[in-house]
Formats: C-alpha cells, sequence, structure tokens
C-alpha cells in the first residue's frame, strides 16, 4: 500500500490519484513525451467471419505502458489526449504503425483504426492518411477507418472528408453504433459502409426476442441500407450463434480473442488460413 511506504514519489502517483483533474493533467504532460519515450504499442484484435470464425480483419487498439502506472486503458488515456491536442500526433503514430504492421502480414487481411472527432477537425487528415498508405505500402481497400456516431452528427467538414475516403477505396465505419444519438434519417445520407453494434446490446442478447430488440432493428437498418455489420464484445458461443441466426456477418470478442501482440495476431492468422489438420 502506497500509504505505507509513505514516500512522496508514492503519494504521487497514489491508486485515488487516477482519477480527478490534478491526474487529467499529469498524465497529460506525461503523454506528451510517450511516444519518443516508447511507451505505446498498438495490440491487434481479431474480427472474425461468424459462420466459421476466420479472421477477416484486425482492429488496432493503442495501450500506454506508464512508466509508475503500468497499462493506462486508451478509454482513460485517449479522452485527456482529445483535450489536450496530443491527439493528432498520437492518432497518425497508431495508423503508421497498423498499416505497416499489416503490410509486413501480406494477404487480404484488413485494418481497422479508430479515429478521434478532433482528428476529423484536422484538414490535413485526408493528405495524411493516404500519405501513411503510400508510406507503409497498404493497399486503400484493406484500411477501415472508425468513428463515433458523436463525431458526425452536424459536422459537414467531416461528413466530406468521409466521402473523400471512401473515394480512394478506404471504408468507413461507425463505432459503437446504437449509442449516439443520430438520427436514423441522417445515417442514410453518411458515407460509410460499415456499422459495429456496441457490446451492449450485444451484451442483451438472451435467445428472447426482447433481448434481440435493438441489435435485430439494427440489423434489418443495415441490410437495407448494404452495409456490413460488425457485432462488438462477443463473449459466449450463444451470442455468437444468435447473431449469426440474425444475419451478422462479422464478430469481435473475448470469445475469440482478446486484443493481441503482433506476433500472436499472425500466428493466429497464419493458422486459420491452414486446412483443417485433421484433414492429413
Ligand atoms: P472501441 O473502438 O469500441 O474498441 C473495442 C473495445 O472493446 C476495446 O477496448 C476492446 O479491447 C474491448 N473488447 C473487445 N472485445 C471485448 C469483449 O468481448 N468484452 C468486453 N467487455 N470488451 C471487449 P480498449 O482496447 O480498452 O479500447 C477502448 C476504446 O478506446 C476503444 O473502443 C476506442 O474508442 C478507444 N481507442 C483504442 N485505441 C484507440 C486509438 O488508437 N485511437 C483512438 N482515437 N481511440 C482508441
Ligand atoms: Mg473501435
Ligand atoms: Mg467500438
Ligand atoms: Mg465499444
Amino acid at each position: 500500500q502506497a500509504k505505507d511506504l509513505g514516500t512522496h514519489g508514492a503519494q504521487l502517483y497514489d491508486p485515488s490519484m487516477i482519477d480527478g483533474r490534478a491526474a487529467d493533467a499529469q498524465l497529460g504532460d506525461d503523454l506528451t513525451g510517450a511516444l519518443e519515450r516508447d511507451e505505446l504499442t498498438v495490440l491487434y484484435q481479431p474480427l472474425v467471419d461468424l459462420s466459421d470464425s476466420r479472421p477477416v480483419g484486425v482492429e488496432a487498439l493503442v495501450r500506454w505502458q506508464h512508466p509508475e502506472l503500468g497499462v493506462v486503458s486508451p478509454a482513460r488515456f485517449i479522452p485527456i489526449a482529445e483535450r489536450n491536442g496530443t491527439i493528432n500526433t498520437l492518432g497518425l503514430w497508431v495508423l503508421r504503425e497498423a498499416c505497416a504492421q499489416v503490410a509486413s502480414w501480406g494477404g487480404d487481411t484488413y485494418v481497422s483504426v479508430n479515429l478521434s472527432p478532433r482528428q476529423l477537425q484536422e484538414p490535413t487528415l485526408v493528405h495524411d492518411v493516404l500519405a501513411v498508405l503510400q508510406l507503409t505500402g497498404l493497399e486503400p481497400g484493406r484500411l477501415v477507418l472508425e468513428i463515433t456516431e458523436s463525431a458526425l452528427v452536424d459536422d459537414v467538414a467531416g461528413t466530406t472528408m468521409l466521402a473523400e475516403f471512401r473515394a480512394h477505396g478506404i471504408r468507413v465505419a461507425i463505432d459503437d453504433f446504437g449509442t449516439g444519438y443520430s438520427s436514423l434519417h441522417y445515417l442514410t445520407r453518411l458515407p460509410v459502409d460499415i456499422l459495429k453494434i456496441d457490446r451492449s446490446f450485444v451484451a442483451e442478447l438472451n435467445g428472447t426476442p426482447e433481448g434481440a430488440g435493438i441489435t435485430e432493428a439494427i440489423l434489418r437498418l443495415s441490410h437495407a441500407l448494404h452495409l456490413t455489420t460488425v457485432a462488438e464484445g462477443i463473449e459466449t458461443t450463444e451470442q455468437a450463434a444468435e447473431l449469426q441466426l440474425l444475419g451478422c456477418g462479422i464478430g469481435q470478442g473475448y470469445l475469440f480473442a482478446e486484443p493481441l501482440p503482433p506476433s500472436q495476431m499472425l500466428s493466429l492468422l497464419t493458422r486459420s488460413s491452414q486446412p483443417p489438420s485433421s484433414l492429413s
């Protein structure tokens, strides 16, 4: 326990300090140098075809190994990076890292990279993303950009950027779909390819019509708009089976794999591209 140690050093990063405004400011300062100190890494979580559980893509998820706090969750530091502006540098670093990694694996596995609302306000974003593809040699068709609904509502410039990405063959996904407040009418005009059903709806699946309500509605909407649907946060075989029955093509979740370091993700890809070993 930090209080037993009674030192100033232990006091500074007392677990209770992880929350609150002072801690935010401290983390924000630390984050500024985190890239140069090599503290950020990217993990990869498979996006699988629900009919055979084989990976068709991966989502890139950033991690921060803080020297005193250990691993800090992106749910904690991404909002801080948004506020202090670090997100633009950080986001492009993740994109470069992920594109280079997935290009090095070859094959046709795609990579899905999260973009923050603030990145969509950067006028050079489209240019920067295209430069990363050029630099890493990743085909545009193998990149998906994930954006949350809140980033898009009433943002004409952001919407124009999405159209530009798509004109270059890059696909766009709406992340955590169903948790924002965009109207359904608005969705029909958005230049997107993929809807990711938020994991809170997947968690409600329990074999009853009530449990499946929202997921079913999103899937029907998605089909009508000719969009691809990805279900997030699948933790049980029952959820996976129900989603497949409801017509969802792609899934992601701890049932298949947690976010993995590149080497483990590559061996998973290599294994699943081989024919079943029982045949030999
Ligand atoms: P997200 O984009 O919705 O990513 C999915 C999150 O759900 C990940 O959390 C993933 O580890 C977690 N997850 C996956 N499968 C399961 C499951 O079966 N059950 C549960 N309970 N959770 C599951 P993670 O990696 O902690 O990331 C949290 C959020 O941080 C992401 O949510 C995304 O919004 C943001 N984020 C992560 N990396 C980046 C990044 O490079 N840039 C930006 N802008 N945001 C990022
Ligand atoms: Mg995401
Ligand atoms: Mg998500
Ligand atoms: Mg989510």
